[in-house]
């Protein structure tokens, strides 16, 4: 999903993370749907 707050953001439809990073919130979603949790190592790349 691609929302725009003045900026254009991705975000992980399972966590709904925000991402500046198509990329990263793809791989994001990937994970949250595998393994039902978030991954740190993504999450810290989030946008609050
Ligand atoms: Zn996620």
């Amino acid at each position: 999903m691609v929302i725009f707050l003045g900026e254009k953001y991705y975000i992980c439809e399972e966590c709904r993370f925000k991402y500046k990073d198509k990329e990263l919130a793809q791989k994001c979603e990937k994970w949250c749907k595998k393994h039902k949790s978030c991954n740190l190592n993504i999450t810290k790349y989030a946008i609050s």
